[in-house]
């Protein structure tokens, strides 16, 4: 019995320390962490009292938010939905990305895909690069009826897919659009010392309004100025260095940004290594939470 709670002590440690411990706890990766008590754990201050307690704030939130006509406000929503939302995103590999929504099933970079579903309602291109826009890729999710939404800088680059694109939108940085009944935003996605994203290309980011959540796509950018001005409930971010900002600086964004979730991309195959993650999670202030959607 007494082997059993200690067990479950370490699987409780292995959780809340590490960042993205879902994944790590099922990949069998130890952890180790500071000790903790079965009174801190339950007491009124535990993680799952203060849970409560911030889901029916939300609750009162929403309900003061819906008298008042507010209830697009971010933090007027309670905390299922939010956990609904971020377990509605998938992330292959690279910044290949799936979010099914209401309004329909949603790409973002879709790249070396596994399987050929052809199901997608909408998809989102960041910018030009072969692992962000790919023919091959959009192929195996597109249809006749889906509808893209593309940098305008890339209308003459998109040549192999003009067969498929019937429905389209073309984007420019920092503008607002509603398609087909989602709305979202652009958001510069460029970088600031390296040469790999000139901020003259006209590339961007995303932010996704779905469900009266804000989900931020940053494409491969560093922390610019524009970044950091986002505001947003989930936050998708590149973490991988050398095209994009690494691990700690991505970090440093969440923390200046500060959503509820945090989901790292671009790390682990082209450039970054799996680790990436740790250095990210373990330098991403709370109360955001990190997600680690990669699977290795
Ligand atoms: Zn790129």
């Amino acid at each position: 019995m007494k082997g059993m709670k200690y067990l479950y002590l370490t699987a409780l440690v292995i959780i809340c320390v590490c960042g993205c411990g879902r994944n790590k706890a099922e990949k069998g990766a130890v952890k180790t962490g500071p000790e903790i008590t079965v009174e801190e754990e339950s007491g009124p201050g535990s993680e799952d009292a203060v849970q409560a307690e911030d889901a029916v704030k939300a609750e009162d939130a929403v309900q003061a938010g819906d008298a008042a006509g507010t209830e697009d406000e971010p933090e007027a929503e309670n905390a299922e939905e939010e956990t609904d939302m971020a377990d509605s995103i998938e992330v292959f590999t690279q910044s290949s990305i799936r979010i099914r929504n209401d309004i329909g099933t949603i790409y973002i970079d879709p790249f070396q895909m596994m399987e050929e579903p052809r199901d997608a309602d909408f998809v989102f291109i960041t910018h030009e690069h072969y692992d962000h826009y790919s023919p091959e890729d959009i192929k195996k999710v597109a249809g006749e009826e889906t509808v893209f939404v593309i940098p305008e800088s890339m209308k003459n680059k998109v040549g192999e897919i003009s067969d498929l694109i019937s429905r389209a939108e073309w984007v420019k940085p920092g503008e607002a659009y509603e398609t087909e009944g989602l709305q979202y935003e652009t958001v510069p996605a460029y970088n600031t010392i390296k040469p790999f994203h000139p901020k003259s290309a006209a590339w961007v980011g995303y932010v996704l309004k779905l469900n009266g959540k804000r989900i931020y796509i940053a494409g491969d950018t560093d922390a610019t100025k524009e970044a950091e001005a986002v505001k947003c409930d989930i936050a998708l971010v590149p973490i991988g260095g050398t095209y994009t900002m690494d691990a700690k600086k991505a970090a440093a964004l969440i923390n200046e940004i500060s959503p509820e979730t945090a989901i790292p991309t671009h790390y682990g195959s082209i450039v970054g290594k799996q680790e990436d993650e740790d250095t990210f999670a373990g330098n991403v202030k709370e109360p955001v939470k990190v997600e680690c959607k990669i699977h290795f």
